[in-house]
Order: C-alpha cells, then structure tokens, then sequence
C-alpha cells in the first residue's frame, strides 16, 4: 500500500507517519508514504524519520494542483492533515486559513478524483461545532464554528461532503478534540507552558482560566484516523474524543506540579478574542461502529509529554528561537 500524507511534518501527521513506518498498525507494516509537506513555520523535517527508504518527502504546497497531480498517481489512500491550525493566528491572518484549508482541501480532492485515488480521509475538529454548554456534540450537530481556523475548517468539511456527494469520492472524516503529546508546536497551549516552565518563565493563562475543552493523546488520535482509513465508511464523519475535559485552570495546576513549579507562575492575560467555552465530543459512533477506544489516560500521558519536553529541549529551543526571531 502507498498512502500519501498531507501535513505529515506537523505535530499529528508526523506522529501518523512515525507510527505507521515502525510498525505501529497491525497489516500495513510494508505500507510506503509519501509526505507532502509545505514546511511552514508549524512543519519541521527533524519530525520525520527521512532514512526510512519506506519515506518520501516533497516540500510543496496543498494549493499547487499540478504539483499535487503529478505526485499522487501511484498512491492508494490520502490522509490529509495539512492546514494552518492555531486558532491565535486565525484572527490575525484568516486569509491564509481560508486559502489553505479551504482552498487546499478543494486541490487535494480534485487531484484524487482526478488520479484515481481509492480513498481518502479528511482530518477535522471538533471546533467546527462551535461551542456547547452543556452536554456533547455528535456528527449530526449543526455547524456552528466561531472562529476563523473552525469557520476555514467546517468550510473544508463541506467541500469533502460535496466531493464524496457529486462525485462519489470514497471519503470519510473524522473531528476530533484537542490533542496533546510529543512534537506539539510550542504556541499551542501544553507544550507553550511546559516549555515556558521548563525554561523558568512564567505561563500566560487567557480570562479566567474556565474554558474547558476535551484533551487526547495524539497517539490516539492517530489510532482512530488509521481505523478510520481502513474501515470507516465513505462518505461518514465520526468523532473523536477522550472524555476527558479539563478547565485550562485544572490543565495548569497539573502542569505546574508536574514541573515543580507553583502558582506564582501564572500569568493571567486578556481572554482571546471570541474565546469558546466549551467543547465536548460525544464519540459513541465510532466506538460503536469500528470498535475504537482510546488508550492512552490523560494523567498518564501528560507525564510522558513533559518528560519528552524535558528529554528533547533541543527540539523546541530552536522552533521558540525561530519565532522570537521571525
Ligand atoms: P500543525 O500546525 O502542527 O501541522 C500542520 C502541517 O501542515 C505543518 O507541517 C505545515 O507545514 C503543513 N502545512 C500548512 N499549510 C500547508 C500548505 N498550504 N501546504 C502543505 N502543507 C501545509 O497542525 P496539527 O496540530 O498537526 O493538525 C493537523 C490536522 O489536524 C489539522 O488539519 C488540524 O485542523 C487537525 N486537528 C488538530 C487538532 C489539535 O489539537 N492539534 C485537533 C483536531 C484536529
């Protein structure tokens, strides 16, 4: 099988990638990837094994049609990952989060109609719901998304709806809650507090500290991506979640222990402009239906997270030097 990645140099498509090339999906051990990988500042080719002779990289952009033409035939399966994903630079910069992920996602699936590709997963978010106050979101929920990266991304969802309706693209989607783990970019806000933590500065906490969101280990995540590859059904969205919801306040405190730090640290700061509440997944489809779970506890896997932070400041010491420079 070959199986061509978009984004596979961020944080959840290079775990995707890592994991498929070392074995980690039981029967696609020999699978072959390419990634196709524009290297913005949020995609870095130290995230990739590249001495893997299974691995092919081409720096190129998900917009360029004839460059996405001329590298997809030969591929079985597009996994599409690539978008512009913080929702802080969404504000500032939407045209660049329509053009990529609205207008990239519309290039990508063309060039698959256009190449023959049998099949094709959509990486979404839940943010494309908005915000709920109580209880939790399933497929069918209407769209609803406030902010500009979730407006950019519920627009890419309805262009993959359109393709698999008119066109009969064997494509499915999946919208999952926040992540977290290793290789997460330092702007997003774990890996930005444990870092700062790391580095003995102190971490800037939005409002009142109450948003409360649902958090997943990226390497679940991935699980539930490639399940839904192999055996999701075209044309369905499934949610993905972990169950866990945490106030940025309760994620705070854990992190400050978990690096030996106290609440002095905290920097409070003026709420992000249009900040949702809340967000919650109801998953039961995709339990129900591909028999998913996730693995990997909250507790667990945010101790795994600031130790390979504390293992590897040489991988994010540079990306936090290349943005204070930029
Ligand atoms: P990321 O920002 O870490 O990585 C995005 C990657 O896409 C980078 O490697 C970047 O270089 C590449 N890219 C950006 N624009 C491109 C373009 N025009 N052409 C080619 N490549 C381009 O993002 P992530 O956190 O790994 O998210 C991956 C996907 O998962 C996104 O679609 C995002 O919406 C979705 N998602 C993320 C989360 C989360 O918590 N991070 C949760 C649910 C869904």
């Amino acid at each position: 099988m070959r199986i061509l990645v978009t984004g596979g140099a961020g944080f959840i498509g290079s775990h995707y990638v890592r994991t498929l090339l070392a074995g980690g999906y039981p029967g696609y051990e020999d699978t072959r990837v390419t990634v196709l990988d524009k290297l913005t500042y949020a995609g870095h080719l130290s995230n990739l094994p590249t001495e893997d002779p299974r691995l092919d990289f081409v720096r190129g952009d998900i917009c360029d049609l004839p460059l996405l033409l001329d590298v997809l035939p030969g591929h079985d399966a597009v996994v599409h990952f690539a978008a512009e994903s913080h929702v802080d630079r969404s504000i500032e910069a939407a045209a660049d989060f329509v053009r990529t992920n609205v207008g990239g996602t519309q290039s990508v699936l063309e060039a698959c109609l256009r190449t023959g590709v049998e099949r094709v997963v959509h990486v979404s978010t839940d943010e494309v719901y908005g915000s709920i106050a109580e209880g939790s979101w399933t497929e069918t929920w209407p769209l609803e998304p406030n902010t500009l990266y979730a407006s950019s991304k519920a627009g890419s969802d309805l262009v993959a709806r359109s393709y698999v309706h008119t066109h009969g693209l064997n494509l499915s989607i999946t919208r999952c809650s926040n992540n977290y783990g290793p290789h997460q970019h330092p702007e997003k806000l774990i890996p930005l507090f444990i870092t700062n933590l790391l580095a003995g500065e102190s971490v800037p906490l939005y409002g009142d500290g109450r948003n409360i969101r649902e958090w997943l280990h990226v390497d679940d995540h991935c699980r539930a991506i490639h399940t839904v590859l192999t055996r999701g059904r075209a044309g369905e969205i499934y949610n993905v979640g972990g169950g866990n919801e945490q106030t940025n306040l309760q994620i705070t405190g854990r992190l400050l222990e978990l690096c030996g730090a106290d609440e002095s640290m905290i920097r409070w700061v003026a709420d992000r402009k249009g900040h949702d509440l809340r967000y919650s997944i109801d998953e039961s489809k995709i339990r129900e239906e591909l028999g998913y779970e996730p693995r990997i506890s909250f507790e667990e896997g945010l101790r795994d997270t600031v130790a390979w932070y504390r293992d590897n400041p040489g991988w994010w010491k540079s990306i936090k030097h290349q943005q204070a420079e930029a």
